[in-house]
């Protein structure tokens, strides 16, 4: 079920894998995407799995749409779903999630007073808009100075390829994510510039995805790899009670 988990100060993380959910084929078995194409019950019963083993009170995930929206869990109510692409929190005991396939999943754990804690997701849309930055900021806001990142497995750089024209777009933005693929063609590394985006702000960086690949490893759902059927993993953060 967990890539990764750890525990922060008062933050807890999670990376999810594939294993450990009740979905069959594409999504087998750990799918947490609701829009996909697995039955609904079988994404909720997944979901379950994953807030039971986690402990929450609450999971509360969002709708993401690549853009550069940051929405707070305590806002929501009781069964609303968010559209946002960061997500956060700063109430003990309610998770947040995110969901991915080839896109760059990313907690924030916030380490001084108040403690908040959020996740993202970033793709080249977002990492364009800057929806890493926009999460890091709106927790600066509420008062939360000093955070730490966790940024997790993701298409790699020499796989990601892309129309020279729009890899260069991004790289306009962020050069750091310009790179090539392993046969020679334009490509960007998404985590490579949303590292460099943390890093910018003075946050340090722990990257579990440095040397994973999505479409590469079969552990992760990957929608390059798999097509439009692909399941999600994800990442979770939360506030221990
Ligand atoms: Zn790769």
């Amino acid at each position: 079920m967990f890539l990764q988990r750890e525990t922060i100060g008062r933050v807890e993380l999670a990376f999810t894998d594939r294993e450990g959910g009740f979905s069959d084929g594409p999504w087998g078995s750990l799918n947490l995407g609701t829009s996909n194409g697995d039955a609904p019950e079988t994404v909720e019963r997944n979901l379950a799995a994953l807030a039971d083993e986690l402990g929450v009170d609450r999971l509360v995930r969002m709708t993401q749409v690549h853009a550069a929206d940051v929405a707070w869990a305590g806002d929501i109510g009781e069964g609303e779903i968010p559209v946002a692409d960061a997500l956060l929190t700063d109430q003990p005991g309610v998770g947040v999630l995110v969901r991915v396939a080839d896109c760059t999943p990313v907690v924030l754990v916030g380490l001084d007073e108040p403690v908040a804690a959020g996740v993202v997701h970033c793709g080249r849309e977002g990492l364009v808009k800057g929806v890493v930055p926009a999460a890091v900021a709106a927790i600066r806001e509420r008062g939360t100075e000093s955070l730490e990142a966790w940024v997790g497995p993701r298409a790699c750089g020499r796989c990601y390829e892309l129309p020279e024209a729009m890899a260069d777009a991004v790289a306009a933005v962020v050069p750091q994510a310009r790179s090539t693929t392993s046969w020679g063609t334009p490509a960007i590394d998404v985590g490579a510039g949303v590292v460099a985006q943390l890093r910018a702000l003075g946050i340090p960086v722990t990257d579990l995805g440095e040397h994973e690949c999505t479409i590469e490893d079969e552990r992760f759902f990957s929608y390059r790899r798999q097509g439009q059927d692909s399941g999600r993993f994800g990442a979770v953060a939360m506030i221990t009670p």
